[in-house]
Formats: structure tokens, sequence, C-alpha cells
């Protein structure tokens, strides 16, 4: 259930509030918005309890919360969430464009990217270091001297990093160089990891799992959440369905579905929704449609030379030509496209 106090309740009411949580042997989760304050209660809570708090001072009214997730609906969380990186925010007005490679795999293959996405208009630079993989016998990322190639290559175009963590050993040493954590699919229900990322505070993107339902994702989102960590983003890469043409089917349906029952902002990711290089703008333009708050494009300077996802990978020339798509599409929906920083910041 969550409490929603009244309009200038103050400190004291909502110290009162709390201490009854925790006496009925629950935690609360404070979330101050510009106008309301809500605290919600965590743990198995009693019918009984609504009653009780609903006559504390400075106390409004008690809802129950129907859904199994809490701190990531919107009944709990009204306000859309946004996340800070560098001096980009997503979840705010503007669509946000991730783009790089799959997988770092030398610095000439990465700062060519990377220059080539910025000057296309991208925000923030992708690149996976730690590589999933289906199979051991295929490229498995760089490791720590690909972590380093991002941080300089952040440092010499200014933009922003997003690297996937694999085990929760890992987070301290991805968050020393990344910008975003990004939890991978396959990953979605590692619930140390989870963990991990929430207690690293860092701003964090969680893939939808392989074959994931909404609420299995935001149950695995609400693991992040409940360490402290509210700089989440989500994000839809397909699903798998009984479809062979695609590698998965890019389900545009989940993001105003997201938008509807969750504050977090949601991303979407073309490149592995769909496997296919000429599914990737079609889907974009879709998602960007379809409310998305970022788009997470692969691009390789050569995709038939790409040790990873090539076939899904967009170059240079088809980026560039993407973004010129997209700002109209974004405009169509009363939004823009972020740009990219300006400055390089040293
Ligand atoms: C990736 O982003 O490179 C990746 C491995 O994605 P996913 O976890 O969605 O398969
Ligand atoms: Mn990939």
């Amino acid at each position: 259930m969550i409490v929603v106090m009244k309009l200038g309740s103050s400190d004291e009411q909502v110290a009162g509030v709390i201490k009854r949580i925790e006496a009925a042997g629950l935690k609360e989760h404070l979330s101050r918005g510009v106008e309301r304050t809500i605290i919600g209660v965590l743990g198995r809570t009693f019918p009984e309890l609504r009653d009780m708090l609903e006559m504390l001072p400075g106390v409004d009214e008690v809802i129950p919360v129907s859904k199994p997730y809490k701190l990531c609906s919107r009944e709990f969380h009204p306000q859309d969430t946004t996340v800070k990186v560098g001096g980009t925010t997503i979840g705010g007005n503007e669509i946000v464009v991730i783009a790089g490679p799959c997988a770092v795999e030398n610095e000439q293959q990465l700062l060519e990217t990377a220059k080539a996405v910025k000057a296309a208009g991208a925000t923030i630079l992708r690149g996976g270091v730690f590589k999933p993989s289906t199979s051991p016998y295929h490229f498995r990322g760089l490791g720590e001297p690909g972590l380093q190639l991002l941080a300089q290559i952040k440092k010499e175009t200014g933009l922003p990093v997003i690297t996937e963590v694999m085990s929760p050993h890992e987070v301290e040493l991805v968050a020393s160089y990344a910008d975003i954590l990004q939890i991978g699919a396959r990953n979605m229900q590692n619930f140390n990891l989870l963990e991990e990322v929430g207690r690293s505070g860092k701003p964090a993107m969680l893939k939808r799992g392989l074959s994931a339902t909404v609420q299995e994702w935001l149950l695995a989102a609400e693991y992040i959440l409940a360490q402290g960590n509210q700089q989440l983003m989500l994000c839809e890469r397909g699903i798998r369905t009984f479809e062979t043409y695609t590698r998965n089917t890019m389900d545009i349906s989940v993001i105003p579905v997201i938008e509807k029952v969750s504050h977090l902002p949601i991303i979407a990711d073309p490149s592995h929704g769909t496997g296919k290089w000429y599914l990737v703008a079609p889907m974009a333009l879709a998602a960007a449609a379809a409310g998305a708050d970022g788009l997470m494009i692969e691009v390789h300077p050569n995709p038939d030379l790409a040790l990873k996802d090539g076939a899904q990978s967009l170059n240079f020339g088809n980026f560039q030509q993407f973004m010129s798509q997209l700002r109209p599409v974004a405009a169509a929906v009363g939004r823009s496209v972020a740009s990219p920083p300006l400055e390089v910041k040293s």
C-alpha cells in the first residue's frame, strides 16, 4: 500500500507515519515529489494497517497497491523518473539515441564509430566488453582493456558510455569506467547482480529477458530500486516467439504499456529486437512514435567484418540516414531528439 501525505504535511508527520510502518515490522520507501510526499509500505501488509495509517496526522489517503511491483509502479511514483547522464536527461521530452558497436574490438573501431555516431546526433556511446554469448566459442569481449578503451574514447569525444556488466563482483570495476551499467537480457533475473547494481547507485539499464513477461521484468527492476538506486531505465530488446524470420519479435506495444504502469524511462533496442540491419530503422521509428524515451542502435564501421552482431549493425551511412528520418517522426509526436555534447570535457 502507499500512503499519500496531505499537501503541506510536516516532516514530523512524515516521521510519525514511518515510525508506525516500522512498528508493524514493515519497511518504508519515501518519495518526495514537487507537490506530494508519498510513502510506500514494503512487506506483507494487513488490512487493519490501512485504517491505522489513515488516522495519523498529515495523512491524506492510504491506497492499496494491487500490483506485486511497487517501487517501479506509477501508483507509487506518479511523475516520470529521469535518468541523468553527463549533460543528457533520459525520460524527459527528448528522445536519446545510444549508438555504437555490439562489442568493442579495438581503438580504431571504437573511435571511428564514436565520431561517426556523434556527428550523426547520437548522445551516448555503447560498446560491450563483457559479452554474454550463447556459444562459449564466440567472441566474449575484451574485458578490462575494453573498459579502458571506452574511457579513453569518452574523453576524446565527450560521449558518456554504457556497457554491460555480467556478474556481481564486476559491478565496482565496470562502474568505475562506465556512465551507465547495462544488465543484459540473459541476466535479467540474476538477482545478486541486480542487487549489486542497486547498491552501486550508478545509472543502470535493465533489458527485458528473452522470454520475460512485463511483470517479471518489473519485479526484476524492483530488486534494483529496493537497494536505493532510482537511476534506472528499462530496455525492450525483443522477445522470443514462434517466429524465426527475425532473431526476436520486437514488442513495440510494451513501450506504451511500460509508460502506463511505470515511471521508469523506456529504451527500445531494435538491433537485438530484429537481428536484421534493414529492420532496425523501421522498428526504431515505430518505437519513437510509440513513446520510447531512447533508442539503442548497433553501429559498426564495417558490419560484414564485425566480431559480433554484424547482421544487425548499421554502417555509418545507414545510421546517418536513420537519424535524419528520426527527427521528423519525433516532432510528429511532440518530442525532439537530444543533441550530443558540444564540448569535449577533459
Ligand atoms: C547487447 O546489448 O549487446 C546484448 C547482448 O543485448 P541483449 O542482452 O539484449 O541480448
Ligand atoms: Mn549485440
